[in-house]
């Protein structure tokens, strides 16, 4: 007998017929004699619908408020997975993230996992019923609903999986599995068989929102496997699993471009020791993450420092930065939301070379300008102007052939 944990997104869940035919794909797995632990997102675009509401009513809704509203399009749709699943004959029993003690920290809307409470979920599987959870949600020490940052539901199956020390979970969505770039950007792109969790962590923190970041951490680091499957078909995905010695011959594995960040430049700020730790300590304190960092060669004294920040957290970060203006001496501070990071990720990058020159002659052959450039042991960032992103997107997938089998 094996626990089988199996994530539904959104479009997988998205109406009456398709939550039918992922409750049946639940009881295939029951019926084959697993244990099954259904972990559902809000159907299609219902979080979206939600958020809406909330600024019609608010434009600065509470954080906290908000949780409690998001968290319900998940339960809505657990409620509804569970019927789905009795009227197969099957007993179930649906649970929000409270009732399975998933607590969290307090940071509302991009709350961390700190526990899970698996006594309730153990007791109903002993019972030999499907146990559905509502993804995306937990609840803090002091009894406040709080969700995981978007995408939060694949978080919520791994971590579960975890817990419960799954043979396998799977993550039903609506692509056929984890593509050498978003196929919805580049119609090349191909599917992979398998990913290390090393590069789809990489991929997914620089902007493949296929599967969410925390969830590969935690896989990452408990050892869970993870298919990422279509929901609409029986093909058998991509597995994220740890590293093997034949992917190291595979240089570039991966492509994507995000469109999140925004870039702050300090103009002039005077070259003396604890200037940079001066700015980065203030963000730090409005608890903003910094992404890249560039500092210019100072020229008469002064230099030039540029950062990048999420795009939700640019006015923050501005406000911050101005009202540092004075003690770091910059003379000027300018913004730039339109911008876009690129990136090739590989852990074949490890072992061999050429691959940032390759990149850049690449985009240069595009005539599409390098801002900022970071790199990593296997993945390297280029800052590109925000309406080049899907041209060089395909630029660099088609120059690493990442359409053809490496
Ligand atoms: P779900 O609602 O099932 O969680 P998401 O919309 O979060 O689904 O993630 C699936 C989407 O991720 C796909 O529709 C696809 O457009 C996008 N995506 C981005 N990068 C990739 C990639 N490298 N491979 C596959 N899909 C990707
Ligand atoms: N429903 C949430 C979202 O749309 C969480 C998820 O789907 O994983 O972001
Ligand atoms: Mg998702």
């Amino acid at each position: 007998m094996k626990i089988i944990v199996q994530k539904f997104g959104g479009t997988s869940v998205a109406d009456a017929t398709r939550m039918k035919a992922a409750a049946k794909r639940a009881v295939e797995e029951y019926s084959a004699g697993n244990k099954v632990v259904v972990v559902v997102s809000a159907q299609g675009k219902m979080t979206d619908e939600l958020l809406e509401m909330a600024y019609e009513i608010n434009n600065e809704p509470s954080a906290r408020e908000l949780d409690s509203l998001l968290s319900t399009g998940e339960q809505m749709s657990s409620a509804l997975m569970a019927m789905a699943i009795h009227s197969l004959g099957v007993p179930a029993v649906s649970f929000t993230g409270r009732q399975i003690g998933m607590t969290t920290d307090s940071i509302h809307t991009k709350a961390r996992i700190v526990n899970i409470n698996g006594d309730r979920i153990l007791g109903e599987l002993t019972e030999n019923k499907i146990v559905v959870v509502a993804g995306y949600q937990g609840v803090d020490e002091n009894d406040n609903i709080t969700t995981l940052g978007r995408g939060g539901s694949d978080t919520s199956a791994v971590a579960l999986a975890a817990l419960l020390k799954a043979d396998m979970c799977d993550i039903f969505t609506d692509v056929d599995g984890i593509y050498t770039a978003d196929p919805r950007t580049v119609p090349d792109a191909r599917r992979l068989n398998k990913i290390s969790y090393d590069e789809i962590l990489e991929l997914a923190s620089m902007g493949a929102q296929v599967v969410h970041v925390r969830s590969i951490e935690f896989a990452k680091k408990y050892n869970v496997p993870i298919r990422v499957r279509p929901s609409f078909n029986n093909g058998t995905g991509t597995l994220i699993c740890k590293e093997v010695r034949e992917m190291e011959n595979i240089v570039v594995s991966g492509a994507t471009v995000s469109k999140n960040d925004a870039k702050i430049t300090l103009i002039g700020v005077s070259d003396e020791p604890g200037q940079a730790a001066n700015i980065f300590h203030e963000l730090a304190k409005e608890k903003i993450n910094v992404d890249m960092i560039i500092q210019n060669i100072s020229a008469n004294g002064l230099t030039d420092l540029t950062f990048t920040v999420d795009k939700g957290d640019l006015a923050l970060a501005l406000e911050t930065a101005k009202r540092t203006k004075g003690e770091i001496k910059a003379k000027e501070i300018v913004a730039d939301d339109k911008i876009a990071k690129l990136s090739v990720v590989g852990i074949g990058m490890r072992s061999h070379c050429g691959i940032a020159e390759k990149m850049f002659k690449t985009l240069s052959d595009e005539k599409i300008n390098i801002q900022m450039i970071s790199t990593s042991e296997i993945k390297i960032s280029c800052i590109i102007e925000e309406k080049q992103a899907e041209k060089a997107l395909n630029a660099v997938h088609k120059a690493f052939v990442l359409d053809q089998e490496q």
